[in-house]
């Protein structure tokens, strides 16, 4: 490029930040701006008095995708981050028996076979065709979709019939396990995407597949230090990034973005604008009504999306005795499931998940402390419940349940600090529309092409990253929405040849 293109990223989010830096590498004028006074999004750190939380991601999956984005700014991930392996993976607690998942398959078939005698021949099964799905599925998931052209490749044409159309999940399961509770040991990662087992789209069976075959990592300090490297490669490469700086709108002439305005009034231009901010949220605070149609206010609205989570960070002065990952099922899972997603309700019987990183990590609590961060799946704000008034109860019933189910009985005379984030504080404090922590839902009708693109389809010079486009929420799919949308501005705006990354942890097995 004879003068470095300027480009802006709305949002240093994970899906920002690793645009930023694949785009600073290829030579582009990157500037950043977020209203947070911190990198990370929902992957940002909590500090309190010494302790460190992991705002939302904490499961690392993927890695190899990861390692990539740092390659392919010629950099290796492990100079910047330290990756911990879990073994095992997490535990399961259900009412009558636990089961640690493992990712070795030698230690996963034994513990299959004690929690439940069917275990593991479904197992071996299970993990010989969800390979094939992958590995049909994946190249499909890198693909940018948007142009209609994408729907005639090669790729999607042989992945048809392995996209499980029109079953769930669970559904989908079945062909491997009888057992609901061994089937819900490989289904609950629906949440991951904030849906139900019973709605989420069985192709989906490639996330417990993705954790066994390649494992589960966490990063000394906390996920958040993804973000951090990744800032720290963007500043390397010459780039910008202005925090507690928000954006207020989008710079709109004849249908195409020409740059964004500041809260404080001021007016930066460029060559094209990518959206790392929540993408229901961005497009109905950034750009005037009457702009947009297929995501106009009322269109987003009617949208489906992700359930919300109420969360918990405990800064204890006392080490418990906890897995890294602990997931607690609700005795009554369905019914838990069905208050969530159906009647919108809250549950006195509900699922959670606990991290107790410190058990692996004596970087984020103290000598002698624990940094419990407790996660409690809710109804997204389409509930309409009174946070405020609910805020106080339900923090109470996830103490009472850390002691019936976990045993942790003597927790409040041990908090030492504590943090909580309701439904609708992230709706008003993160900007994530109507709460729905894992953005738009990943139905058959929102996947693909049929999710915003990443060439985003109502206005020109505008790119979309992050979990509210293709390929979807979840942090290596992030990534790879980053990818895409680096290729496409590249692509239309020159930069320099990127660099190549080694894809050769995919044949781990
Ligand atoms: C509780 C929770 C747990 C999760 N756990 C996992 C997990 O274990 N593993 C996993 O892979 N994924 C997980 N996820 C999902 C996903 O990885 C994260 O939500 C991820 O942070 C989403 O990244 P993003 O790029 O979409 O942007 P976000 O993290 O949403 O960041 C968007 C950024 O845009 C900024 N912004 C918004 N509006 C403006 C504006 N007007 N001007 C300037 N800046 C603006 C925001 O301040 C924010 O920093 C989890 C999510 C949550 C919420």
């Amino acid at each position: 490029m004879s003068k470095a293109k300027k480009i802006i990223i709305v949002g240093a989010g994970p899906g920002g930040l690793c645009a930023g830096m694949l785009l600073s590498q290829r030579g582009f004028d990157v500037a950043i701006y977020d209203k947070h006074p911190e990198v990370g999004g929902r992957n940002r750190a909590i500090r309190l008095d010494g302790f460190t939380f992991d705002t939302g991601p904490t499961f690392l999956l993927m890695k190899g995708v990861l390692d990539e984005m740092f390659q392919l700014c010629g950099r290796r991930s492990q100079d910047y981050l330290e990756f911990i392996p879990l073994a095992p993976m997490y535990r399961l607690q259900f009412e009558d028996k636990h089961v640690d998942m493992y990712s070795e398959a030698d230690n996963m078939r034994p513990e299959l076979q004690r929690a439940f005698t069917e275990g593991a021949a479904g197992y071996d099964q299970f993990m010989l065709k969800e390979r094939k799905r992958f590995n049909m599925l994946y190249p499909c998931l890198k693909r940018d979709y948007s142009d209609w052209s994408a729907l005639l490749s090669l790729d999607l044409i042989k992945a048809a019939p392995w996209l499980a159309f029109p079953k769930s999940v669970f559904g989908s399961l079945a062909q491997y396990f009888t057992d609901e509770k061994l089937r819900l040991s490989f289904c609950f990662q629906s949440k991951y995407l904030g849906m139900s087992p019973w709605e989420c789209p069985g192709l989906f069976t490639i996330l417990p597949y993705l954790e066994h075959e390649y494992g589960i990592f966490h990063v000394k300090g906390g996920l958040n230090r993804i973000a951090q490297a990744m800032r720290d490669v963007i500043i390397e490469n010459g780039g910008n990034i202005h925090l507690a700086t928000p954006v207020s709108g989008l710079i709109i002439e004849n249908g195409a973005v020409q740059g964004v305005e500041l809260e404080n009034g001021e007016k930066r231009h460029a060559d094209a604008v990518v959206i790392n901010a929540d993408f229901a949220h961005a497009m109905s605070n950034l750009v005037a009504p009457g702009q947009l149609r297929k995501y106009s206010p009322e269109r987003l609205s009617k949208l489906n999306y992700s359930c919300s989570t109420f969360m918990l960070y405990l800064a204890l002065d006392k080490i418990y005795d906890l897995p890294h990952h602990t997931i607690v099922f609700a005795s009554n899972y369905r019914g838990n499931i069905g208050d969530i997603f159906t009647k919108r309700t809250l549950s006195r019987d509900f699922s959670f998940y606990v991290q107790n990183a410190a058990a692996s990590d004596d970087s984020l609590a103290p000598a002698g402390c624990s940094a419990l961060y407790v996660l409690a799946p809710m109804p997204n704000n389409d509930s309409g419940l009174d946070w405020e008034a609910q805020r106080q109860g339900v923090r109470e019933q996830v103490l009472d349940a850390l002691g019936q189910r976990l045993g942790l009985n003597d927790v409040r005379p041990h908090i030492l600090r504590e943090k909580i984030i309701t439904p609708a504080d992230w709706e008003n404090q993160e900007y994530v529309y109507k709460g729905a922590t894992f953005s738009l839902a990943h139905q058959y009708s929102q996947l693909l092409h049929r999710r915003p693109h990443n060439r985003f389809e109502e206005l020109d010079n505008c790119y979309l990253v992050g979990g509210g486009t293709h390929p979807g929420s979840g942090l290596p799919t992030i990534y790879e929405s980053a990818r895409i949308s680096s290729n496409l501005i590249a692509r239309r705006h020159g930069g320099a040849p990127a660099e190549i990354a080694d894809s050769s942890w995919l044949k781990r097995a």
